[in-house]
């Protein structure tokens, strides 16, 4: 296995929809089993295939998230098939480090996909994970969570990040 370089949110690849998955082979297996530890690495609660440089719907996230238990799921083409109740929390991503906001989310969700196998899976799930589930969907349409924001929001926060950036590469000189 191996940690994937996660690109940033400046890269084109994150504002392209990915493409669905055809085929279920052993090279998408070692993606997943990359793109678990490379999330856990981060460390972060959910990774999509496009923050690695890889545009095809495919997503994990760990079920363990608030607990001790690292449960980690892989889900190929999933599509949320109910989005019940709301909740507001504070969300970030690993394609834009350091930058948080309050976002409106469902609370409840249902998932369904394909795993690594070729199997139906469905996925019920409420809070944390439900806003994971939401976030990484987003992620394969091409949709940064900060676009769920009104554009004063968003370029303020647009403006911390390549703030930050530019200090992050200073640091490394
Ligand atoms: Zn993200």
């Amino acid at each position: 296995m191996s940690i994937l370089k996660i690109v940033n949110c400046l890269d084109p690849i994150l504002r392209q929809a990915c493409k669905e998955i055809e085929n279920i082979d052993g090279e998408l297996s070692i993606l997943s089993q990359d793109m678990i530890e490379t999330m856990y690495a981060a460390p972060g609660a959910g990774l999509a295939a496009n923050q690695v440089g890889i545009s095809s719907q495919i997503i994990v996230v760990d079920r363990g998230i608030g607990t001790e238990k690292k449960d980690p799921i892989t889900i190929i083409n999933p599509k949320i098939t109910a989005m019940e109740e709301e909740q507001i929390g504070e969300e970030g991503c690993l394609s834009i480090p350091e930058i948080f906001a309050e976002i409106k989310r469902a609370n409840r969700v249902e998932m369904k996909g394909i795993d690594l196998d070729g199997n139906e899976v469905r996925l019920e799930s409420e809070g944390f994970l439900a806003r994971a589930l939401q976030h990484e969907m987003d992620h394969l349409e091409g949709i940064l969570f900060w676009d769920k924001l009104s554009q004063v929001k968003r370029g303020m926060l647009k403006r911390k990040f390549k703030k930050r950036l530019r200090e992050m590469k200073g640091d490394s000189k």
